[in-house]
């Protein structure tokens, strides 16, 4: 292959075949993967002319500002002419600190400790080795698995495996090789006393063998895109604090406004004791995630036999990515997300209402900028895709799902666009 020459596409696609392993692959009669060129705004655009799609997934939640952002690009332009990487351990620098400093102030009260991970799953990871080492701190090591809702995902390495929906999932292959958590049945919807009260026996019941309650708050995002009352993760706090579990929300998917309050706690105004962020942290730019826990956690991990967190990856603390968040932060804060949220989310409602009278389609729903067509069948990729090519769109439909949740600087024709297409698909996949 000859050094510094760009592939035509037809190469690029040959060697990708047979070389490329990409996310749950190689797919089962997989279609041919789009060539992205280069990307700005809400546009990627497709190599070799293949023209522009306007991009309805955030590259997986996380491109809220849009891509080649120019107040982004000069974070790690600037950030770069530093340093793009120093270790972590035994040096810090200050886009780590400044970065950690904004999340202790935005994220709920109480969370002040931060370990900075490399991707969400290894940010779940982490939270799981603090739950854990802290009952073992205290003495008791019998507290060590987790409970969790069905129908939720946290990652593809071992202990987010666990604790991803059991059945019909990514993960089934790895049952009974994985960790045995505690499953409690998925929330309704709407709020449902006899629910909350089967949660709180849950808890009660298993309290004795439970490190935590690990769960995504409001919305169940890759493990079938549900939502349900906030009034939820009250219950969870009262059950937790009453029998002494400690809560971790996962808001890989869900912090930085993308449900509409800035991190969906913020819905039921509940601190958990661990949270988890990532891919929006960034804005999308670079791979960072972030463990964030109180001061009885970190203490109590503190007063053990073995009183340090034994966690260390090498690209911890990333200068580049930290500078980028802390850039991506401000950038959200210094505007008014909540309205451009709330912007997206009645041009999805109104957009989306049409796919509700279709044939084949159970549901559509929408929460801040998400919006979620479910079938009744399972939805053929392949054909769904090209629906949503052809208007002009990109989407990545799965299982029972097509579902849209598009950068915030999404104009509103671009998003009249979107909606469209996730109809097209539902009607053709
Ligand atoms: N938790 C949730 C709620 C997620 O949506 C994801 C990613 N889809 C993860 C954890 C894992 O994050 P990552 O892909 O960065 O490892």
């Amino acid at each position: 292959m000859p050094e510094g020459t760009a592939l035509s596409v037809p190469v690029l696609l040959d060697l990708d075949r047979r070389h490329v392993w990409h996310p749950y692959g190689p797919m089962p009669g997989r279609q041919e993967p789009l060539v992205v060129e280069s990307a700005s705004g809400v546009r990627l655009k497709l190599a070799g002319g293949a023209g522009e799609l306007v991009d309805g997934m955030s590259s997986w939640w996380s491109a809220v500002h849009g891509y080649n952002h120019p107040v982004l690009n000069e974070a790690v332009r600037a950030q770069l002419d530093r340093m793009s990487h120093v270790m972590f351990g035994g040096l810090t620098h200050e886009p780590a600190v400044r970065l950690v400093k904004h999340l202790v102030d935005i994220t709920p009260d109480g969370l002040e400790h931060v370990f900075l991970a490399d991707s969400g799953s290894v940010s779940v990871e982490v939270a799981v080795k603090m739950c854990l080492q802290y009952w073992r701190s205290l003495g008791r090591p019998d507290k060590r698995r987790l409970l969790t809702w069905r129908g939720g995902y946290h990652g593809d390495t071992w202990h987010p495996m666990s604790v991803c929906d059991p059945e019909g999932g990514l993960h089934e292959l790895w049952t009974g090789v994985l960790p045995r958590q505690v499953f409690a049945d998925a929330p309704p919807a709407a709020y449902d006393e006899a629910y909350a009260a089967h949660l709180w026996e849950m808890i009660e019941r298993h309290a004795g063998e439970l490190a935590a309650v690990i769960v995504e708050p409001v919305v169940q995002g890759a493990g079938g895109m549900r939502f349900h009352s906030p009034a939820y993760l009250r219950v969870l706090r009262e059950a937790c604090d009453a029998h002494d579990v400690l809560l971790v929300f996962d808001e890989i998917a869900t912090g930085f406004g993308r449900t509409g309050a800035l991190f969906a706690a913020g819905h039921a105004q509940v601190a958990p004791d661990v949270m988890c962020v990532g891919k929006a942290l960034t804005g999308g730019y670079l791979t960072l995630a972030a463990t964030l826990c109180t001061a009885r956690v970190a203490d109590g991990i503190s007063r053990g036999e073995v009183p340090v967190l034994a966690h260390g990856p090498t690209f911890m603390g990333n200068p580049l990515a930290a500078a980028v968040a802390c850039a991506s932060i401000e950038l959200l804060l210094g505007q008014d997300w909540r309205a451009e949220v709330e912007r997206l989310e009645k041009g999805l409602r109104e957009g989306l209402a049409p796919a509700a009278g279709l044939d084949g389609v159970r549901d559509v729903r929408v929460l801040g900028a998400i919006g979620v067509v479910q079938l009744d069948h399972e939805v053929d990729m392949a054909a769904a895709t090209r629906a949503a090519v052809r208007e002009g769109v990109w989407l990545r439909p799965f299982r029972d799902l097509v579902y849209t949740m598009p950068p915030y600087v999404t104009g509103d024709d671009d998003l009249a666009r979107i909606a469209r297409a996730v109809c097209a698909a539902a009607r053709e996949g």
